[in-house]
């Protein structure tokens, strides 16, 4: 666990909100096999990754807690683009997956443009998809969110913290978090209607940036690059950063650090997500609600 010096912010559970929607994706789940739909989530492995095949297998578990079906397609570090690019078709067609997801990074012979591409819209519960990403920034919801700035708007509902008129400054500008983060927190209504800074690694004065924003989501994958003297009093602090560094103090040889530096920003924030046990949670919890989503849409559609 994150070392909680004593902090003025609340924390914001994210593994106790992740067991809440797992819970309530179960019962989503019950549901539609009693119409006569089972969900089902394929997740495509290519390569032998550590850490990619640590999400994969963990993806797997949940969807098999939930009562979901879970196909694991592990394909060697040799595959060919074309190789699959044939994987992703079959399962395109395959009625029983609702829901595709290819692990990334990819081995560097294939591109991973291509098979993002590839995989049918209806079923890219990752919403890396550009008619996804196209559906979210014209603000239509019929499409799928990526999972992890889904998530962390899911956090922000949860606790009823305030998003309309408030600064919102997101750092990081990946396609995966940081511009859908922006996206999510720029839509009309509950969850939304924020006015959004966007940062990256070109951006002037971050600190001063930093220093009016009413909530902060961090997305830049430098351990605790953002510490509480950069913060305005009582701002929101979600912490997407996931930075492993080694530790042979613990009992897996390595450690979990946030983007924020958690001592000095919990004294200043209003509320503030660990690492572990913040965001990450969210994002299985998140693709298992995507599924469902994708599933449900085909009831009735055969
Ligand atoms: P990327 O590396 O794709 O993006 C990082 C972003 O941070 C870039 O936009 C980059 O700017 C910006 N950046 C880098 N250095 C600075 C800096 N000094 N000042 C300001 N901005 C900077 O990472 P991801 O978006 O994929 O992931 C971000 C973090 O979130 C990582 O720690 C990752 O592990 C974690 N993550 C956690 C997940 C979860 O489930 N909790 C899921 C996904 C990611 P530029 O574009 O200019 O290079």
């Amino acid at each position: 666990m994150t070392s909680a010096v004593a902090g003025s912010a609340r924390i914001i559970d994210g593994s106790a909100v992740a067991k809440a929607i797992r819970e309530e994706v179960k019962a989503e789940t019950t549901a539609l096999v009693a119409k006569g739909v089972k969900p089902g989530l394929a997740v495509v492995l290519v390569g032998e990754d550590p850490a990619s095949a640590v999400y994969v297998r963990s993806k797997g578990k949940a969807c098999e807690e939930a009562g979901m079906r879970s196909d694991t397609i592990r394909m060697s570090a040799a595959t060919t683009q074309a190789e699959l690019l044939a994987v992703v078709e079959r399962l395109n067609h395959d009625p029983e997956i609702h829901g595709i997801l290819v692990q990334m990074p990819l081995p560097k012979q294939i591109d991973p443009q291509a098979v993002i591409l590839a995989i049918n819209p209806a079923k890219d519960v990752d919403g890396f998809h550009p008619v996804n990403a196209g559906k979210l920034f014209s603000g239509d919801m019929s499409g799928f969110i990526p999972c992890t700035p889904l998530g962390v708007r899911e956090l922000l509902l949860r606790h009823d913290i305030d998003t309309q008129g408030a600064h919102a400054v997101v750092v990081g500008r990946s396609t995966i978090v940081g511009r859908p983060m922006a996206a999510l927190l720029l839509l009309p209504g509950k969850g939304g209607d924020a006015t959004v800074t966007v940062c990256h690694s070109r951006t002037r004065e971050l600190a001063s940036h930093l220093k009016r924003a009413n909530i902060v989501i961090a997305a830049i994958g430098r351990k605790e690059m953002i510490t509480g003297d950069m913060l305005k009093a009582g701002a929101v602090v979600i912490d997407v950063g996931m930075n492993r560094v080694d530790d042979p103090s613990t009992k897996s040889g390595t450690r979990l650090y946030g983007d924020v530096h958690y001592p000095s920003a919990s004294a200043v924030a209003s509320w503030i997500t660990p690492v572990p046990g913040g965001v990450g949670p969210m994002t299985i919890a998140m693709l298992l609600k995507n599924t469902i989503t994708a599933a449900g849409r085909t009831v009735g559609a055969a």
